[in-house]
Parts: structure tokens; sequence; C-alpha cells
């Protein structure tokens, strides 16, 4: 009955003083969100307690009949969101949505072909580091230089080489939307499966915004916290029965053991939520954000990788400015604006550096930061960019202040989670 601050304090603090960031700072990590009371009551509920191997009536332990619920209102709402027939919503992660869909359809030792991860594909889609890399022979295509789009042809010529058993859509930091449909007819090419991973904007499709993976993807999977804005998590989604009974064997016993069942149940409540009107206006107001965003910052002096944004995310081409992204973190970090480094398509800066920053709109939208207030957060960034290339890596200290108040006034203006 004890409550965590006493229980443990030292722990409390830290929690109180990430909630006092969450409030106080701009969060334009695009791969971020604010998620509702509901969707964190969800997930720190009683549910935690409860094995639940297997799935909905046909578990490993006794016990289950109400944790049963929750899962099945996650999959019929996911269902329905998708528009598509299955749903596994166990996967912990992103990351294991895709390892489940692996072993699902391949092997070790299997080609697959996915986005590299300098053109803006992610860890899991063949990157040499990640168990996608190192297990199957990873073929990677990427951007055009022309125009820093998805590189369709390279992609139908590596296919063609290279007959994979697996083409990969999506990535982590694509601004414009991706043809399904090209992709899977280079993908019959060849008779390879298509999966489509929507981790970023699956909050855009589920409203219609983006276009859908099915029909043309064999498999889809996606992150649930992303655009999707719900608790830490992966699903995964097929209209194909028998993918969908790989699938399932895949997850479970395949790579994971009892499913988070607390973080199913909020699973459940975010996916209530996107089948909410309200869900779509939000996201039409992330997607005009981020083209207000981007267009200040184009303003102000700085390069937007293919020129702006279909999406809620944006790569910041700093090179005009002559600053570098890991900087350009740090200094924005200082007036509480926070964001991510990110290399751009052929950057020639190590990963640790880059020449870019990736910025998204689905947090500040979440806390009701519209058109107005986005281009007045790109001219606070141009602000702390500007004394960077200025003053080299310290940057501007007298400015940084000055932005760091103002951010503080706008968050104060703009409350989140007032009742905790
Ligand atoms: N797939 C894509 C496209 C992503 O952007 C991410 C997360 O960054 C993942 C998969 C992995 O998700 P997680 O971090 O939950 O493992």
């Amino acid at each position: 009955t004890e409550p965590l601050s006493s229980r443990d304090p030292e722990l409390f603090g830290a929690v109180t003083k990430e909630l006092g960031r969450q409030r106080h700072e701009i969060e334009l990590i695009a791969s971020e969100n604010i998620v509702s009371r509901a969707v964190m009551e969800a997930q720190g509920s009683v549910m935690t307690n409860k094995y639940a191997e297997g799935y909905p009536g046909k578990r490993y332990y006794g016990g289950c009949q109400y944790v049963d619920i929750a899962e099945n209102l996650a999959i019929d709402r996911a269902c329905k969101l998708f528009n598509c027939a299955f749903a596994n919503v166990q996967p912990n992660s992103g990351s294991q949505a895709n390892q489940g869909v692996f072993q699902a359809l391949l092997k070790p030792g299997d080609t697959i072909l996915g986005m590299s991860l300098d053109a803006g594909g992610h860890l899991t889609h063949g990157a040499a580091p990640n168990q996608s890399g190192k297990w199957f022979h990873a073929v990677q295509y990427g951007v055009r230089k022309q125009d820093l789009t998805l590189n369709y042809d390279q992609l139908q010529e590596l296919a063609t080489e290279h007959k994979p058993k697996l083409i990969i859509a999506g990535g982590s930091a694509i601004p414009r939307i991706i043809d399904f449909a090209k992709m899977r007819e280079i993908a019959d090419s060849v008779g390879a499966y298509l999966l489509v991973d929507m981790a970023h904007f699956a909050g855009l499709v589920a409203a219609g915004l983006y276009p859908s993976p099915f029909p043309h993807a064999h498999v889809a999977t996606t992150t649930t916290h992303k655009t999707l804005r719900g608790p830490r998590g992966g699903m995964i989604l097929t209209n194909d029965e028998e993918i969908a009974k790989k699938v399932n064997s895949a997850i479970f016993p395949g790579i994971q053991g009892g499913p988070l069942m607390h973080v199913i149940a909020a699973k459940a409540v975010a996916f209530g939520e996107a089948l909410q009107p309200g869900f779509k206006t939000y996201q039409e107001q992330v997607v005009t954000n981020a083209k207000a965003l981007a267009d200040e910052l184009m303003k102000g002096g700085l390069d937007i990788v293919t020129g702006g944004t279909d999406t809620h995310l944006m790569l910041v081409d700093l090179r005009p400015k002559g600053v570098k992204g890991n900087a350009t973190e740090k200094a924005l970090g200082r007036a509480h604006i926070t964001c991510n480094k990110n290399g751009i398509p052929f950057d020639t800066e190590k990963p640790t550096i880059t020449s870019g920053v990736r910025l998204g709109t689905p947090a500040g939208t979440t806390r009701g930061f519209g058109e107005a207030e986005f281009r007045q957060i790109a001219r606070w960034i141009i602000e702390v960019v500007d004394g960077l290339a200025a003053n080299g890596e310290d940057g501007n200290a007298e400015v940084e202040a000055k932005v760091r108040a103002e951010v503080e006034a706008l968050c104060a203006r703009f409350p989140i989670y007032p009742d905790l």
C-alpha cells in the first residue's frame, strides 16, 4: 500500500523530474508522443501481475479470463483500425515485431532487402550491427541522389540481382509517402514477401492520411507508441491466414514468453482512442504542423531533405548554416527543445556527429500546439542554430537562455498531465 514516493524516493525523484521535463520542455523527437491518462492507467494496472503464455482462449496458465478480454479488445480494435483480418498484439517492441515476421517467414541465411539506415531505414531492416544484418544476407536500397526520394529503380535492380525472400518497406526517417503498390510489384517480380513496417506513420494510416499497407503488403508491423499514441510496444498485422498462423507461433513460443498483459491492455485503450473521430483531427493537425515547421525552417535558411514533408517528420539539413547535428541537438537541449541528431542521405559526417537533425510534430500536437506555435518553434531553432554558427559548439548562451524562457512560457500555456 506504500506509495512510490516513500517506498523509493530515489526512483520517485527521477520520475518526477521526467514529468517536469515533459511538462516544461518541447518534445520534437519524431518517434515520441504523449499518451493519455487512460493509457497510463491501463499500463500501470494489476494486469502486470498476470502470466498468459499463449493466446486468448488457448493459454498455458489458469486465471486468464480477464486478460483475455483485454487482448481480444486490442486485437479487434487493431483490425478495425487498420481494416485487416488478423493482429498479433503481443510483440514487446517494434524490433520484436520485425523479428517475429523474420522468424515466421525466413531461415537464417535467407536474403532480405531493406532500406539502409543512412537513407532512412531502421536497424532491424538489415543493418550490419543488428541481428537482421548478422543472421540474414541483408541487401540494402537507398534514395536517389537527385531528389533524395526512395530509389525504386535501384530497389528493382537489387531485387532482380539478389532474389530476396523478403522486401521491407518503411523506415525511421522517411518524410515522403511510400508507393506500396510499386513495392509489391517489385516483390512479385521476384517472388518475395512484402513487409511494410509502418512504425512511424501508423497513426496517419489509421486516420486515413497515409495510404494503407493493405492490400499490397503480405504483412505489416508497427510500433504502438509513435504517431499511434499508445504504450511502448509492437504489433503485427496481415490478411493472409497462413502468414497469420506462422506469426502467432513465431511470437509465442518462437521469440517471446509471457506477453506483457498490462501493455496489451494499454494498447487496447490507445486503439479505442484512435477509433474516435478526434484522432483524425489530431493527425490532420500533426501533418499541417509538420508542413508549417518545415516551411518556417526553410524560410530561416535551413534545408529540409526532399524540400518538405508529407508526414509527421522531417530531416533538417544543417549544412547551409555550417553546423553539425550533434552540436545542434545539444544546443537545442540547452534551450529546452528536444530532438535527435540524424544523418542525412549521403552524409559525409559520422553517425555520432551528422549533418542533420530529425524533427517531428506528434508530441507537440498532442499538447495542443498549432501552426502558429510550430512556426514560433522554427524561429527559435533558427536563433539557436545561428548562435552555434556564429560562436562554435558552445553556442550563444544568452540566446539559448532567452529561448529557454520563451519555451517554458509556451509550455505553461499548453499544460500536460495537470492532475499528476
Ligand atoms: N521500425 C521502425 C521503422 C522504427 O522507426 C522503429 C523505432 O525506432 C522500430 C521499428 C523499432 O521499434 P522499437 O524501438 O520499439 O524496438
